[in-house]
This record gives structure tokens, sequence and C-alpha cells, in this order.
């Protein structure tokens, strides 16, 4: 029997990043990095300022308060975007906006809030003088030239994914395109005879399919394109000519459901067999039996199980992983929380991920399963927020004690 972990482990060591391309910018989100980014700019790219105020020598002001306020002459209006030529001198200040570079000759800025100007009104103009009723250090209320970072430094490793703020650092520093992975081809089939497409009304004996869009939505949200496959009869002919289109199409990795136990009816594994490998993993695990892991024509190769709710978990621990590899992250162990459970739970001694409802309530997070937990019974995960763990050999959990938990999106 595998633990969760060693059958992770094994299939995470199977997979390497695909190639990179570059994309531009704005279609990067999600992307991960796929070479070191380093700065081509200092950022600020200029020394600038922080507030909307007066520019200065702090040495003259030195002296002022609200009670005794220093007078100087306003020599230039400088707004954000533009750049003055005019030094201030001795006894002179010059109007600055946030973000507008410092003149040359200042070396602190007053707050408008700090001087005697007071007309906020958009557009006006520059008094010819100003008072000044507190003092400022050097460099006070400027941002520094390369403050933030500097050219050169590297601000972003191979291997990051691009979120929002890595995208808005990019585009600070002017990069129009950026290196990353092109994400993975995910092959995705369902099979069995007694799946009908969602459009179609239901007959005695069938069952809508649901994996194909419930494995679906979890794989889009991983970041893979899928190549949809469909619902393979369980017909030998019809599962290999669905399965030798994930090769043609290239597909990085195939993930089927069903169609794996031992049911008389079950092709998957002959046809994989016959072009490939197939391991029937014995994994210490519930719900998420059966799996099998393998390789069609050198692509790997995820058989889950048929009940939705064991496909959901079988893709959370085992193709995500995977996935996150191909797409050049590195995976590390998925961060699980504590919450404290208010009844009694029993377990058959199997890792267990079990749907649960977390709260918060009286200051701390509290989690009760959501009733039936049959591995078929997808309403129970529709009403889930988390997944209760029990961890391998523990048989009872007590009330009131910690336990781990996974919230769920
Ligand atoms: P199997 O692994 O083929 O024995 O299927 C196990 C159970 O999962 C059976 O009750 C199937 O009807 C059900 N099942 C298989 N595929 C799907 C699917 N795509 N959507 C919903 N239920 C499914
Ligand atoms: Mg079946």
């Amino acid at each position: 029997m595998l633990s969760v972990s060693e059958a992770s482990n094994h299939i995470r060591k199977d997979f390497s990043p695909v190639e990179a391309e570059f994309l531009p910018l704005s279609g990067a989100a999600g992307r991960v990095l796929a070479s070191d980014f380093l700065s081509n700019l200092d950022l600020p790219p200029f020394d600038n300022s922080s507030v909307d105020g007066f520019a200065v020598q702090a040495s003259e002001i030195s002296a002022a308060s609200p009670s005794s306020p220093l007078t100087l002459k306003v020599v230039a209006d400088i707004r954000a975007g533009a750049f003055s030529k005019t030094a201030v001198g001795k006894g002179e200040a010059a109007r600055i906006m946030t973000g507008a570079a410092l003149p040359s000759g200042a070396n602190a800025v007053v707050m408008v809030e700090d001087t005697g100007f007071n007309d906020r009104e958009p557009g006006s103009l520059a008094p010819a003088f100003i008072e000044i009723m507190k003092s400022v250090g050097p460099g006070e209320n400027i941002r520094r030239l390369g403050g933030d970072l500097h050219s050169g430094d590297k601000v972003l490793s191979k291997g990051t994914l691009l979120r929002a703020q890595e995208i808005g650092l990019l585009a600070m520093l002017g990069q129009p395109a950026v290196n990353v992975f092109r994400k993975p081809r995910l092959a995705l089939l369902s099979s069995g005879d007694e799946l009908l497409p969602v459009e179609s009304p239901l007959v005695p004996g069938k069952i809508h399919d649901a994996n194909s869009y419930l494995l679906a939505v979890l794989a889009e949200k991983a970041g893979v394109e899928i190549i949809r496959l469909g619902v393979a009869a369980d017909r030998k002919a019809d599962v290999r000519s669905r399965l030798e289109r994930a090769v043609s199409e290239k597909a990085d990795l195939i993930v089927s459901s069903a169609g794996v136990s031992v049911g008389a009816f079950d092709y998957l594994r002959s046809v994989v067999e016959a072009d490939g490998e197939l391991d029937f993993w014995k994994v210490d695990l519930r719900p998420g039996k059966p799996f099998v892991y393998g390789k069609f024509h050198g692509i790997p190769f995820f058989g889950l199980p048929g009940n939705p709710v064991s496909a959901f978990i079988g893709f959370e621990l085992f193709v995500r992983p995977a996935v996150e590899k191909l797409a050049g992250l590195e995976p590390g162990p998925r961060v699980s929380q504590k919450a404290y459970l208010t009844h009694a739970v029993e377990s058959d001694g199997r890792e267990s991920y079990l749907r649960a409802v977390v709260r918060q309530e009286n200051g701390r997070l509290t989690v009760r399963l959501t009733g039936h937990q049959g591995s078929g019974n997808i309403f129970s995960l529709v009403q889930a927020n988390a997944l209760l763990i029990v961890p391998s050999g523990v048989k009872s959990l007590p009330a009131n004690s910690d336990v781990d938990i996974w919230l769920l999106d």
C-alpha cells in the first residue's frame, strides 16, 4: 500500500516544465516565468516627491514653525510628468505634485498642509511666495532614484507565478512581453456507456457526465489548456481512438475518469497497456479508489475513479502537482490549517478526505462533516467548503480536538 505522499512524490518525479514562449504582458497573468528577470531600470527612475507640496533646501527652513513661518519665493511649478530645469536656490521653493521630478537644488519637500497655501482647486496657479510653517529634514518626502530597486537586480526568479503584483512590476519596468512557460495541454476523457452529455434528457439507466465538466474546471483553474476527448463508450475501439487524439494533439498528460475498476466492461486498461503501461496503485486513500497511473504512447496517464467526489480528490492530490510542475512551478505540500472539530468522526484507518463545513465561530475555526460521505454523492461536496483530513492509521477523531483541514475554493 502506497501512502498518499509516496504516490504523489512518485508522480512529481515524472514531470518537468514544458517549453517557454514570449507572451504579451497583458496575457501573462497566471503563467510562470521561464527565466530569471533582472531589472533593466532603477525604480523610481528619478528622485521625485511623495507628496503635494513645495520643494526646498531643508537648511533654509530649519527655523520654520506655525508661530514663525518663513517665506520663500516660488520659482517653478512642477506637475507630475514634467521636468523643470529651474534650480531651487537659497530663499526659493518650487511647487511640486506627487510623483513629479525633484528640481535640482532642492533636497526636501514640505507638504502643502504645512504651508500657507490653501488653494486645493484643480488647476490652481502656484503662488508667487509661500509661507512655510514647518521644518523638514534633508530627504524628507522624497522618493530617491533606485530607492525601490536597482538596474541589474534580480527582481523575479525563474519559476515565479505571475500574479497581479508581478505583472504590475514588469509593466513599471517597461516590459511589453515576458518569457513564460506555455500552458500545459491536458487531454480529458470520461468513460462509460451510462454517460450522457449534459444536453441530453435522461433515459432509464443513464446518468449525465459530470466529470468532464468538474475536472475541466479544476484543470482550467490550474492553468492548463484542455483537449476534450469527450465520453468513450465501453468499447475498445472508441477508447483507443479518443486516446489517440491525445497523442496527435500532443497532450502533456491524459486524465480520464472511470473505466479502470475490475468491471467486465472496463476497457481503458487493456487499451492503455497495449501502447504503454499502467500501474494499479493501492493508495492508502479514501475516497479515491481505484487510481491508476501510467503512460500511453509515452504520455503520462492518470486514471481517476468514476465517482465524481473521488475524481475531485484524485485530481487535487495527484493531477494538480503534476500540472504545476509542467507549468514551471515547484509545488510544495498543500498548506493545511487547523480547525476545532465539533463532533467525533469515525474513519477506517486510510488517509481520508472528508467533506466538511468550516466556520468562524467564537474567534476560531470550527469544522463539522456535511453528512453522507458516499463517493458518488456530489451534493455533499457542494455543501462543503473544506476537506477534513484524517491521517493514515487513525480510526477515530474525538470531538473537541484540533484537526487538519483544506479549505476549498
Ligand atoms: P466505474 O469506475 O466505471 O466503475 O464508475 C464508478 C461510478 O462512477 C459509476 O457509478 C459511474 O456511473 C460513475 N461515473 C463514472 N463516470 C462518471 C462521470 N463522468 N460523471 C458522473 N459519474 C460517473
Ligand atoms: Mg464504468
